[in-house]
């Protein structure tokens, strides 16, 4: 009797122990397809979500400032070409207000007196459409006293993001190029039309002083405007890979 017990009880156990590894089976079947295994797969990549628009601040009849044998628009346009071929060789979509020597207003409209407001209008208009624009304007500073020197950027309110961008902006021309460059980003005022009604990260580069000799002589020179392009480049890239969302 007592070996038959024993024999019994070896037998639950037996089956017991297989029902234990049956179940564990079944459960690693039922569990493990939903486990995820794989690496993450490159989505989209960071560099096509966003659509930087380049506006190269006024041109054709609007020259912008003028100092030291230079005009505002030629070195606004120089340095947003060269600043859309380093972002384009990097992958990111461009797309520019202006890539010639020309004011954006509607040359089938009524348009005397009107030409400067229509051109602001319509760059804000090319940004709009676009999806998930950020907008870098390029510009260049003058003042009356020539002493000021340094880059600056402007940051529009409506999106934090611009904010960000500005300083990131700013910081790199200061490590890359400017050491001495002392200027903070500045919120834009309702003065800057375009920061002002922009409804997406937008900010506005103002490269230098052409009212200052020796920032007027490094912008005549196309090395320094290359290596201006570049830090702002740099700058962006930074800005894309923190906000890629
Ligand atoms: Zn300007």
């Amino acid at each position: 009797m007592k070996d038959q017990r024993k024999r019994y009880a070896a037998g639950y156990a037996l089956e017991f122990a297989l029902f234990c590894i049956i179940s564990l089976l079944i459960s690693l079947i039922l569990i493990i397809p939903s486990l995820n295994f794989e690496l993450p797969l490159p989505t989209d990549t960071d560099m096509g979500k966003v659509t930087i628009v380049i506006d190269a601040g006024h041109g054709g009849e609007d020259g912008g400032c003028e100092g030291n044998g230079l005009v505002e628009k030629n070195l606004n346009l120089d340095i947003s070409m060269r600043l859309a071929s380093l972002l384009r060789e990097a992958g990111v979509n461009v797309v520019m207000t202006r890539e010639t020597d020309i004011l954006l207003y509607d040359k089938n409209s009524d348009y005397e007196g009107k030409k400067k407001v229509q051109d602001v209008r319509r760059r804000l208009e090319i940004a709009t459409e676009q999806e998930n624009a950020v907008l870098v304007s390029i510009h260049m500073n003058y003042f009356a006293e020539t002493k000021y020197s340094g880059l600056q950027v402007w940051y529009s309110k409506n999106d934090s993001k611009s904010r960000i961008l500005a300083n990131l902006i700013q910081t790199e021309v200061k490590t890359t190029l400017q050491p001495n460059n002392k200027r903070s980003i500045k919120e834009a005022t309702s003065g800057i039309f375009l920061l002002n009604n922009a409804t997406f990260p937008a900010v506005l580069v103002e490269c230098g002083f052409l009212s200052n000799t020796d920032e007027a002589r490094a912008l005549g020179d196309a090395e320094y405007r290359q290596a201006l392009a570049k830090s702002i480049f740099e700058a962006i890239m930074k800005y894309i890979s923190q906000n890629n969302t």
